[in-house]
């Protein structure tokens, strides 16, 4: 017997109609790319993605075209991802921060059709419009007395294309399986995947995002979009945050400290989620500008960090300077990308920050929707004792069934896992602690060193803006961790206070080699340490005559 319940499709539309009926004058601050802040609301929002869809529907896009986007963090982004989506057609944001070949790879596989692009990436679009011949037209965001004198066929105003258009508009209702918004990741072997979310995985994904064990997105919110909106769909936070009418804040271009200060402060923040790079250059920047801030008055208490782990002063400051709890979350593109985060249990909360600071350095735990297994080689679920270390693999309905136009593969086992190629161990209540990616795995005679820990208690050192540690090839223990160093601005630290410091905090046998001080340590197009660039120069360091 079936139940009786109506079977409303899950779509993207119902959360924007939620915003805008609900909470139509909530606030979405922008920074611009032009500079000053911009203000806009739900409603406004709302009715300009209408006129986003009569404007596609006038170009004549069909469903399930792809629609790209080279945009920063801004109103403008946020109106083509509500626009593209609830018509039904497909979002394609593009991290512009690519490889340009890459950005050429991805559009051309995609078969984008028309590219929404910032005027900063003018320069990009002409360099690779000649290659991209399935493109039918350029839509620069700008007014039309701003439009870049860019040489690409069909290009277009975005304030005159919408200008020209109704806010008439009735999203249409699909099967909610139908394709929303695609992603690729960022490969850092290989050309890169698209991971294609449906509104069903991305509505799902939206009530996961509003729950209390997780980012607790709810309208009384004001969130600060730090990932960017090309990256997993800004880990899917635009989207719970229609569906809760939360105000959000979008920096825009610039995420350097003081700019992010300034809209944690005059925007009332209450929850903002970054990568750790960004948690980093914030503190250093309020740690330089203590005496001139004043931080009892910032509503900030929700911090999350994720896309890598988070090294331990990120926690010690968010408490010092904010009172907040760090939210250590872990994920990826092919799951939407939640698939942890590290909110307390019972017994945890009341601990001082020190006693529960082994519970912030794991990679949080296990949600509900997200199913998250430990498997060794052979794929047999490890037990969960918080020790046995293996491959994570994970299933739910916001992880990828397989990668577009199947790319790669089978990616999925029979029963639904995907191997994520991080390798973790997870304890009884389903904390996992990400040792290594596979491919970064540190393994010393045969024993196995977490280049992740040795990182997190490098960055802890005063000196110390951001570490790595590789794996060097060794005549004797086949691999030995090597670590690099780049020092904060106008601080020393040399080797031999590097690794005393370290000393008392890991085995001995974990000790790196040797200490190599960088002025700059080379990042994906994410925000993450370039490893394979750092292996390809260093790999051979202790190998030195
Ligand atoms: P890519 O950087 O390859 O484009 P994603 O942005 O999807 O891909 O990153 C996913 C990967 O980032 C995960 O597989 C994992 O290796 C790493 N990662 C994400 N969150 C964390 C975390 N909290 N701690 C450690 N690693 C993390």
């Amino acid at each position: 017997m079936f139940g009786l319940m109506q079977q409303r499709p899950l779509l993207i539309s119902s959360l924007l109609d939620y915003a805008e009926r609900y909470h139509g004058a909530i606030e979405i601050i922008s920074r611009s790319v032009e500079g000053p802040i911009v203000r806009s609301n739900w409603a406004t929002i709302a009715r300009r993605a209408r006129q986003v869809a009569n404007a596609l529907q006038r170009l004549g896009v069909n469903r399930s075209e792809r629609i790209v986007t080279l945009a920063w963090n801004h109103s403008r982004h946020l109106e083509i991802y509500f626009g593209v989506t609830c018509s039904g057609a497909v979002l394609h944001t593009v991290n512009p921060r690519l490889f340009p070949e890459q950005v050429r790879f991805i559009v051309d596989d995609a078969e984008g059709s028309y590219v929404f692009f910032d005027v900063t990436f003018a320069p990009l679009v002409e360099q690779l419009a000649p290659q991209l011949s399935r493109v039918k037209g350029y839509v620069a965001l700008c007014e039309r007395d701003a439009m870049p004198a860019v040489n690409v066929p069909n290009l277009l105003c975005y304030e005159q294309l919408l200008a020209d258009e109704s806010d008439d508009y009735a999203w249409p209702s699909f099967d909610e399986n139908t394709a929303s918004a695609l992603c690729y990741t960022s490969g850092t072997t290989g050309n890169p995947k698209g991971v294609l979310q449906s509104h069903r995985s991305a509505v799902l994904h939206s009530f996961a995002l509003m729950a209390a064990d997780t980012m607790a997105i709810c309208a009384r919110d004001s969130l600060l979009l730090c990932a960017p909106l090309f990256h997993v769909n800004c880990w899917g936070i635009p989207f719970a945050a229609a569906g809760t009418g939360a105000k959000i804040v979008l920096p825009g271009m610039k995420l350097d400290g003081a700019s992010l200060f300034e809209l944690i402060r005059d925007e009332d923040i209450t929850f903002c989620g970054a990568v750790p790079t960004v948690w980093l250059n914030l503190f250093a920047w309020m740690e330089q500008n203590l005496n001139t801030t004043d931080q009892r008055h910032l509503k900030l208490k929700r911090v999350l960090s994720g896309g890598s782990a988070v090294p331990r002063v990120v926690i010690e400051k968010a408490h010092a300077y904010f009172g907040a709890t760090m939210l250590h979350a872990w994920g990826m593109t092919e799951m939407s990308p939640l698939g942890t985060c590290g909110s307390l249990l019972a017994r945890q909360a009341d601990l001082d920050l020190e006693q529960r600071m082994p519970v912030h350095l794991k990679q949080g735990r296990t949600i509900y929707g997200a199913e998250v297994r430990i498997v060794d080689d052979e794929g047999r679920e490890l037990p969960r004792d918080g020790r046995s270390i293996g491959e994570i693999q994970v299933r739910g309905p916001w992880v990828l069934s397989s990668y577009f136009k199947g790319a790669g593969g089978k990616v999925v086992d029979d029963d639904g896992w995907f191997r994520t190629g991080d390798v973790a161990h997870m304890d009884q209540e389903g904390f996992i602690t990400i040792t290594d990616r596979a491919k970064d795995v540190i393994k010393s005679g045969g024993e196995w060193i977490s280049s992740i820990e040795l990182e997190n208690l490098a960055v802890s050192h005063p000196a110390v803006l951001e570490a790595a540690v590789i794996a060097a090839r060794h005549p004797t223990w086949q691999e030995r961790p090597l670590l690099l160093i780049h020092r904060k601005p106008s601080a020393d630290v040399t080797k031999d206070e590097l690794l005393r410091f370290l000393s008392d905090k890991v085995a001995k046998w974990w000790l790196p080699d040797d200490v190599v001080f960088v002025d700059e340590l080379p990042h994906t197009a994410t925000g993450k340490v370039l490893k394979t660039n750092l292996r390809d120069r260093y790999a051979g360091w202790l190998e030195r005559a």
